[in-house]
């Protein structure tokens, strides 16, 4: 990798926040960003800051979470290109007026013009996490620029290189009146909360959501939430192939270490799979990871000491047993991709979003069980996984809601960059991701332009009412 420079972290100075999201208010009070000339030459600039910035990005990344260059790519710095592309394809067609016919208008006011004019919401504010610090910050601000919106960006500080990069490239290579980064934790976010915003964008945990939430109803500021959720993979008597599925879990638990808001908490089972889908865990394990998961450049490590903390007490408190993985390396912040076999509900393991390489494996007697159990533990979480017989993961769908699902694979439906993403009820408000970010930041405005020549027609509407020319 080459070498760079990354400067140390720095936080924004707390009496800087009001100016910098005035400067951002007041941009787009010039409406310079509703012009779709001026927001095309944003994304492109945005993309070929990306292009530019990628040895810095990824220099970062490895030391932020030692994310290998492929993943970087994969999921952060060519994602996000690829995102600015498909904004820039579609911009035209998404942005033009859509005028309203039948049967979106009846017949009898089909002499009024009525359209849907596509608006920016104005400033937004895009709070990010740290697990993909590139990504899931400027994912969304793809969506804004694209909505005509000016934007202020908020990065994880538990990812501070990730965090300085991103703001030396947005703040040199896009319109510095429209875009800004402010860096820094509590203290900084609770300071931007203070300001004004026409909607906020925040990615991250439950609990912190909570608080963005309330604080935003305070100013009734609307507020996108794409937060997490313990995630079931169903395992059904009829699965088809249980080697696949043994892999396919393991992808989802070793990108990024787990540290993925999608990836499956806990695997439902059934009974007498398990010993099987042991032994085929394990193979998937010695296929990634021939010399040893810790020996592998590819994995990534725990973000930090309170995270690995946080999943090393998991493993220490389960009552269950680990038969995959288990060692840890705190001097490397060092999780192995571990499955325990637990038996209850409220085990450790299965009490908390793991958000990490670690997973349960809970054995059930049938797919009603496997139902109940799932609502108990999470009624609305942020993903699903099935690998059952078709008419079985229907059933699962059909009984058990999720923001996404995957069928025959893990979290599949959150790894394509176009379509629509999100939580349902507590794992998450809104969607975005494709034509979803473009709407995200957009305020669909209903206009009616009624002809002056019209107006005998509309006689009946004027007092003193005639009951009898009433039309219902
Ligand atoms: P987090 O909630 O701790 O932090 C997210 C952001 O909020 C950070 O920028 C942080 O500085 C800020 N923040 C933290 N505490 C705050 C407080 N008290 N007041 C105001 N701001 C505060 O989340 P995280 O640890 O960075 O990310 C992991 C969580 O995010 C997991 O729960 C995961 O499931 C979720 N996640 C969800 C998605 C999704 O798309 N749904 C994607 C990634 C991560």
């Amino acid at each position: 990798m080459a070498q760079v420079t990354i400067a140390p972290f720095e936080a924004t100075a707390l009496d800087a926040i009001p100016k910098i999201a005035g400067t951002a208010r007041g941009t787009f009070r010039t409406h310079k960003t509703k012009n779709l000339a001026w927001r095309k030459v944003q994304l492109r600039k945005l993309y070929w800051a990306l292009h530019d910035y990628e040895p810095q990005l990824l220099a970062a990344l490895q030391e932020d979470l030692r994310k290998s260059a492929f993943e970087a790519l994969l999921s952060e710095v060519g994602w996000l290109k690829k995102d600015c592309m498909f904004m820039l394809d579609h911009l035209d067609a998404w942005a033009k007026d859509e005028k309203l016919r039948a049967p979106h208008v009846p017949a009898m006011y089909s002499i009024m013009n009525f359209r849907i004019r596509k608006e920016p919401v104005g400033t937004v504010l895009i709070i990010g996490p740290y697990n993909y610090p590139v990504q899931l910050l400027l994912a969304p601000l793809v969506g804004a620029i694209g909505a005509g919106c000016t934007a202020v960006l908020k990065p994880s500080e538990l990812t501070p290189r990730c965090a300085m990069v991103i703001k030396d490239m947005i703040e040199s290579r896009l319109d510095r009146d429209a875009f800004a980064v402010v860096n820094g934790a509590v203290p900084e976010t609770n300071a931007l909360m203070g300001e004004k915003w026409d909607k906020i964008f925040f990615t991250g945990s439950a609990g912190v959501g909570s608080i963005i939430a309330r604080k935003a109803a305070e100013t009734l500021t609307p507020v996108v939430l794409e937060l997490g959720g313990k995630n079931p993979a169903f395992i059904t008597k009829s699965c088809p192939n249980l080697a696949l599925a043994a892999r396919r879990l393991m992808w989802g638990k070793t990108m990024n270490a787990g540290q993925i808001c999608m990836s499956q908490n806990y695997v439902l089972i059934d009974k007498d799979l398990v010993e099987t889908f042991v032994v085929h865990l394990k193979q998937a394990y010695k296929d990634m990871f021939p010399r040893g998961a810790k020996q592998s450049p590819d994995l990534a490590r725990i973000v930090n000491l309170r995270h690995f903390h946080r999943l090393k007490n998991m493993l220490d408190n389960t009552r269950g047993r680990i038969v995959m993985g288990g060692e840890v390396d705190e001097s490397e912040l060092y999780i192995e991709p571990t499955a325990v076999l637990v038996s209850s509900v409220d085990d450790p393991m299965m009490a908390e979003e793991s958000f990490g390489p670690i997973f349960s494996i809970y054995p059930v007697h049938s797919l009603d069980e496997a139902l109940n159990v799932a609502h108990l533990v999470h009624r609305t979480p942020l993903s699903l996984m099935a690998f059952g017989s078709k008419k079985e993961n229907e059933r699962i769908l059909n009984e058990m809601t999720s923001g996404g699902a995957t069928l025959n694979d893990a979290y599949f439906h959150g790894a394509v960059n176009t379509v629509p993403f999100g939580g349902v009820g507590d794992s998450g408000w809104g969607a975005y991701r494709g034509k979803a970010s473009f709407d995200c930041f957009t305020h669909f405005r209903t206009v009616a332009e009624t002809p002056g020549w019209a107006d005998p027609l509309l006689a009946v509407r004027y007092m003193p009412f005639d009951m009898g020319r009433l039309r219902l």
